[in-house]
């Protein structure tokens, strides 16, 4: 199967398959991912992945994974770490070791001097003020600086001395020498290195001068043979200095940079800037709290690999902005668990049942299935004992029209177990309801009552034989739908304040003590539920939800 046919609606697919079709494009694609290690992986990143990783697999070709590691002030290990998991978990596996930018310092330092030996570089004295002032505006060109024309081994000097750490920060930089009248501002001599006293996480105090960006990426994706060098819109601009440095080096190969549209996701933020606020400011506990759109928040909440990959899929790759609705990924998670997930019951706000005609010391265990259109699932033992719980939103006294619940004098059915019928409601000094006292029909396991009709399915927990759990029902971290484009405030004033909703005390049944799964739940009636490993104490499970099973937001907040 040719790639193309694969992924249609994927453009640059289309044009590396049309390019080799033409013989326009031969030997193996290579792409890559390369992340700044200066925050924790979003979803945006992984319509990047995806991409990258996606067409390195469509041609039988390899993608790496490279830290973009430039800037050391905002960097880290921590960063490093969690995002080679992200990728990982994601399904990818990158070729060979784990690149650095940083591993090239070197050779970009050698690079540049043959820049400045070529006269296609040189070290300049103004101030990021006077920087500034001289390089113009979009309707006005820039004016040379006045250290332009210095002579090569003046510049080769003053380069080593600033390698040498004999100049302070911000005091020199090394410009290229292109155009200060280019249209393009990112021609107006670039700045290329600058002068940093940080110790950075790969190359400790080697250096204190670091190159741009704009000069690193050419450079490193040209060291690594990479041939298609995709990236996000606002870099189309660089292009032709990305184009320039490979054309004005001695570069072993001139890859190919192509442009996408970013992922904008309604209803959160994907700038790791913003989340890094978040996170600072106790909007959200970490970088992996169930709310973010980080990956790591994202598996934590439950969300499967899978349904992230049917996700970026479903988004497509385009030259054209624009913003996703947060329903896409949600449809996308329930969708794969509607599937796959196991079936369970858990009794949000637990309201306590006596069967009274049910004897004291007895115990029936009731075997239900793990997945009800999957019988491969296998089915689950649940106990079935003369005091259970149903939720108290199930239950009420003057129960409206169509009332599909429990109600004094009817009867429902409790899944998977026997038809009921509330006889009894009992209340504390308080005047609050604190149990129902109910009758069970022994004739109704599996089969229908005689001569009445219940009103309808609740779930259900034994009272005797069931686990306390603790339950975060979180939502959408904003209510509004672009936080971040409000001008005249701030993005954190847009956060939903029932992000997340903790119960406390709901009731389980007792498998999910210790769940042995990978998969969220299905809570029957509830959502989908995942265990929390890192929240959760001994006895004391601790769930996250990952989503509701419909989509509430859809009717009332658009
Ligand atoms: P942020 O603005 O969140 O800091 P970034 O682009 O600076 O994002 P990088 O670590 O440089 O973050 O990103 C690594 C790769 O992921 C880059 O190639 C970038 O273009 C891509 N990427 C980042 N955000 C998105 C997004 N929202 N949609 C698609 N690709 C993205
Ligand atoms: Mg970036």
């Amino acid at each position: 199967m040719s790639a193309e046919s694969k992924k249609a609606h994927n453009f640059i697919l289309s044009l590396i398959d049309e390019a080799i079709r033409e013989g326009k494009h031969t030997g193996k694609v290579v792409t890559r991912f390369p992340p700044e290690p200066n925050g924790y992986l979003h979803i945006g990143h992984a319509k990047s992945i995806c991409l990258n990783f996606g067409i390195a697999e469509a041609f039988a070709g390899e993608c790496n994974l490279r830290f973009d590691d430039t800037n050391p002030e905002k960097e880290s290990q921590e960063y490093i770490d969690v995002i080679k998991q992200d990728v990982t978990w994601l399904g990818y596996q990158w070729a060979g070791d784990v690149r650095y930018a940083s591993d090239y310092f070197d050779a970009i330092y050698d690079f540049a001097v043959e820049l400045i030996q070529k006269g296609k570089a040189y070290v300049c004295g103004l101030n990021a003020e006077q920087m500034a002032e001289y390089r113009g505006t979009l309707r006005a060109p820039g004016r040379d600086s006045p250290f332009r024309d210095r002579p090569v081994d003046e510049n080769l000097a003053l380069f080593q001395a600033m390698r040498d750490g004999k100049y302070n920060n911000g005091e020199l930089v090394l410009r290229a020498k292109i155009d200060m009248a280019s249209a393009n501002i990112n021609l107006r001599d670039p700045i290329l290195y600058r002068i940093r006293y940080a110790d950075h996480h790969q190359t400790g105090d080697k250096w204190c001068i670091y190159p741009m960006y704009d000069f690193t990426h050419p450079i490193s994706d040209a060291l690594e043979g990479v041939t298609h060098s995709l990236c996000t819109l606002e870099f189309e601009d660089h292009r032709p200095l990305y184009d320039w440095v490979l054309e004005n080096i001695s570069s072993p190969c001139q890859p190919r940079q192509i442009e996408f549209a970013r992922l904008n996701l309604n209803y959160t933020i994907t700038s790791k800037r913003k989340l890094k606020r978040l996170v600072d400011e106790g909007h959200c506990d970490s970088w992996d709290d169930p709310r973010m759109p980080t990956l790591s928040g994202m598996r934590r909440r439950g969300y499967t690999p899978e349904s992230i990959r049917t996700f970026c899929d479903m988004v497509g790759v385009n030259k054209a902005g624009g913003t996703v609705d947060m329903g896409m990924l949600e449809h996308a998670i329930r969708e794969d668990l509607n599937t796959r997930a196991p079936r369970a019951m858990c009794v949000m706000r637990p309201l306590k049942v006596t069967l009274t005609n049910y004897p004291d010391d007895q115990t029936e265990t009731l075997t239900l299935p793990v997945h009800p259109q999957n019988p491969e699932m296998g089915t689950r033992d649940v106990p079935w004992t003369r005091t259970l719980f149903i939720d108290r939103e199930d239950f009420s006294e003057a129960p409206p029209r169509k009332w599909k619940r429990l109600a004094p004098d009817q009867a429902v059915r409790l899944r998977g177990g026997y038809v009921m019928t509330c006889r009894e409601v009992i209340r504390n000094a308080a005047g609050e309801i604190v149990e129902l006292r109910c009758e069970y029909d022994k004739a109704t396991l599996g089969v229908n009552p005689e001569g009445y009709k219940p009103n309808g399915v609740v779930h259900w927990v034994s009272a005797t034989d069931s686990v306390a759990v603790d339950i975060n029902q979180y939502d959408r971290l904003f209510n509004s739908e672009s936080p971040d484009s409000d001008k005249d405030g701030d993005f954190v004033e847009h956060l939903n304040p029932e992000s997340l909703v903790r119960l406390e005390g709901a009731r389980a049944e007792k498998s999910l003590a210790s769940p042995g799964q990978t998969l969220p739940y299905q809570f029957e009636r509830e959502g989908y539920f995942f265990f929390d490993e890192q929240a959760s104490t001994a006895g004391r499970p601790v769930f996250n939800r990952t989503v509701t099973l419909r989509d509430s937001w859809a009717k009332t907040n658009s």
